[in-house]
């Protein structure tokens, strides 16, 4: 069964798009540590990153890049904070996380709600960036 990134990735269902091209996509995560919590994906269904052929995964490296040089300048913070998890859905992502400590990192903290409108402004903003 494809993973709910793919059912994104094929527009079955909606995200907040932040930047796309063939290969990736980026858009927010649903359930944010942060504003601006990004989540980067291979448009191909990985289960896990490393498990990506070489190329593909050098190119998410770089897109994600990208990605956290727009984050940066929209969402006040010291840096982007990265790391990749992957326990919850079955499909290699990246996560991009504006860090004003190292505690805005936690993800036992709970999570920030945004509205529609709210999640759309931000996601517009980066897109704007990237
Ligand atoms: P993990 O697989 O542990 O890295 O966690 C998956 C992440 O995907 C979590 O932070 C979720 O909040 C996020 N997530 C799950 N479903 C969606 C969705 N439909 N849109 C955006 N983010 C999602």
């Amino acid at each position: 069964m494809a993973t709910i990134f793919t059912r994104i990735v094929q527009g079955e269902i909606p995200c907040y798009k932040i930047a796309e091209d063939d290969n990736f996509l980026a858009f927010l995560d649903i359930n944010p540590l942060q504003e601006g919590h990004t989540l980067v994906i291979p448009k191909k269904e990985v289960n896990y990153i490393f498990d990506i052929e070489d190329d593909l995964h050098a190119g998410l490296w770089n897109f994600a890049k990208k990605v956290a040089k727009a984050l940066e300048k929209v969402i006040p913070c010291q840096r982007i904070g990265v790391t990749v998890i992957g326990l919850e859905v079955p499909h290699a992502h990246i996560h991009l996380i504006p860090l004003k400590t190292m505690f805005d990192m936690d993800f036992k903290r709970s999570k920030l709600t945004f509205t529609p409108e709210e999640f759309k402004s931000i996601a517009d903003r980066i897109a704007k960036l990237v």
